[in-house]
């Protein structure tokens, strides 16, 4: 029997058939969700580079960003939302040396503002919807009126 190949991130056996990455293999799920992971987290960290003019981020920075992970279970992608919100959406400018200790302080503040964004799109993707609708009664409409035309010749 051939040896079970094991999943390098959750350590149990791939049944499928496993990814193969840098001599490691990987369940497909396990992998795409790691590929994820550090997409977001290039993400988070092009950001802050971008605000505080750095070329990688701080070894402060980053252990801030551990912290808030483990602490507040905060997403990634959740923190870059919210340095985006404080510093594009209110309009805040970034301090050189600054940290992004302000995260825990509005990171409520920020998801609501983008549940809330989110919601207005939906509502915008609705009237789409309802203008579609619109739409379709001036053309029976002016189909009537050429009949009537027609039968005026
Ligand atoms: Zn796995």
């Amino acid at each position: 029997m051939p040896k079970s190949i094991k999943c390098h991130i959750c350590k149990r056996v791939i049944k499928d058939e496993p990814i193969k990455h840098s001599g490691k293999n990987y369940h497909e799920d396990c992998f795409n969700k790691w590929r994820q992971e550090v997409e977001n987290r290039n993400s988070l960290y092009d950001y802050i580079c971008q605000l505080y003019k750095l070329d990688i981020p701080t070894g402060m920075i980053r252990k801030q960003i551990k912290e808030f992970q483990d602490e507040y279970d905060y997403k990634l992608k959740g923190m870059e939302l919210t340095l985006r919100y404080f510093h594009e959406t209110l309009d805040n400018k970034p301090r050189p040396g600054d940290g992004i200790g302000i995260i825990p302080f509005i990171y409520e503040e920020a998801k609501n503002h983008y549940l809330k964004q989110q919601k207005i799109l939906e509502s915008i993707q609705n009237m789409k919807v309802e203008e579609v609708t619109v739409h379709i009664a001036p053309v029976k409409y002016k189909r009537k009126t050429k009949k009537i035309d027609i039968t005026a010749i």
